[in-house]
């Protein structure tokens, strides 16, 4: 046989949340090594169940969900999602404007694929959850990454995305609550998105999976329901707010000026029937979430463990000397920065396999994230405070002797 390569479609698609540090930390699984792992987003083996309502709902529905389902997703799981943001105020849904999927990572691939030619351009967050980045270079398109600033509660700096907008821009990606950061965007602040969008004649693609996950009073403000004249996607899930990543469950909903999107939307549907549906079973589980009680408000608020967890890890990370931290509003992640001429760094890849191989704690290198400068990292609040305080603490002790 042939050496079998890898495409040349995927020169430029890069995902190291499960990169090479974390084939890294298999390894020194596999020769005994325990490793905490704070490099995803998975609450689960922290510890956190899914609401039981939920997981009878799957069971009851399982033996009814043998067969393939409309490519869209049930109807009552798409009605669900209409309903949940007609109480957001958008009255104008109907549930094919649903699209539900195994995950909102499938409907981020299969919403750039769709849309972009060779030369499009998108505008995606610095940092960023990468997906997004390596999305749009999978569909030969080119991200343009729009700064966030880390001296403004990482809001995104609406000069730079100005910018940054050029003839060939198709759209502009907004994540939030924000992966890495933390940041929760102001109404104000959407709105002056929004009316970039409107004057630009942009996409708006709104990635509000941690909408629920808010702290200290922040409010999450739905992007397309302040702009009915825009063509929006927004996209959500069960796997963070419902701690079920593992039954990949997500939706995508389009809004706005659809008879505009024709084209765009026929794509979408294409490729949505040529997977044939999302995982059936799972489905069942998103009526039940959207419309009951919503535990996840037990873990955020007072007393609550995500709270709790996220005020220590604050805590800790900016006791340790040359690296500091924004407070995060939302989400499930600190984005600390290191003084990078007081350790001598150039290379934050490097770093997270070196903490690693000492220290046997897996976190990911900001530039992971696409932000351009070696001096972040990203760790998971999702440990309990033990954990927490080992590993913060065992990066203290790395730090404190490292140079490279
Ligand atoms: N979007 C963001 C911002 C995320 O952080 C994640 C997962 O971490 C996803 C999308 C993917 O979520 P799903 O489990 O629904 O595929």
């Amino acid at each position: 046989m042939q050496e079998v390569g890898m495409s040349s479609k995927l020169d430029n698609v890069c995902y190291d949340i499960r990169g090479p540090v974390l084939k890294q930390a298999k390894r020194l699984e596999e020769e005994g090594h325990k490793i905490l792992k704070l490099n995803i987003g998975n609450p689960a083996p922290f510890g956190f169940d899914a609401p039981d309502e939920i997981l009878v709902d799957v069971i009851r529905n399982l033996p009814t969900s043998q067969g393939y389902c409309d490519s869209k997703g049930i109807y009552s799981a798409r009605k669900a999602v209409v309903q949940h943001y007609q109480k957001r105020g958008m009255l104008d849904l109907d549930v094919e404007d649903v699209y539900i999927g195994n995950g909102v990572s499938e409907l981020i691939v299969m919403a750039m694929q769709a849309l972009l030619n060779t030369g499009d351009e998108l505008l995606v967050p610095a940092p960023d959850y990468p997906l997004w980045t390596a999305a749009v270079s999978l569909s030969g398109g080119t991200p343009v990454h729009y700064m966030c600033d880390e001296e403004a509660d990482w809001y995104p700096d609406i000069d730079d995305i100005k910018n940054k907008i050029t003839p060939n821009t198709k759209g502009i990606v907004l994540i939030n609550p924000n992966n890495p950061t933390g940041a929760v965007y102001s109404r104000d602040f959407l709105i002056e998105v929004i009316e970039l969008a409107r004057t630009h004649k942009l996409i708006i693609f709104a990635d509000e999976i941690y909408d629920k996950i808010l702290y200290d009073g922040a409010q999450h403000h739905s992007v397309a329901p302040l702009a009915p004249d825009v063509f929006c996607v927004t996209f959500g899930g069960l796997s963070k707010s419902y701690r079920v990543c593992g039954f990949r469950a997500g939706w995508m909903l389009l809004s706005g000026p659809k008879q505009l999107a024709k084209g765009y939307i026929d794509g979408l549907d294409m490729l949505s029937s040529m997977r044939l549906c999302a995982n059936v079973p799972m489905q069942h589980a998103i009526q039940t979430a959207l419309g009951g009680y919503q535990s996840i408000n037990e873990l955020i608020l007072p007393g609550g463990r995500l709270l709790e967890q996220r005020d220590k890890a604050y805590e800790l990370i900016n006791q340790i000397p040359g690296v500091s931290c924004v407070k995060p509003k939302g989400a499930l992640y600190l984005f600390p920065k290191i003084d990078t001429k007081r350790y001598n760094i150039h290379d934050d890849e490097k770093l997270m396999l070196d903490f690693l191989m000492q220290e046997k704690v897996l976190m990911v290198h900001g530039t992971g994230f696409n932000w351009p400068k070696p001096d972040h990292f990203r760790i998971v609040t999702l440990p309990r405070v033990d954990d927490l305080e080992m590993a913060i603490g065992r990066f203290e002790r790395f730090l404190s002797t490292y140079h490279q």
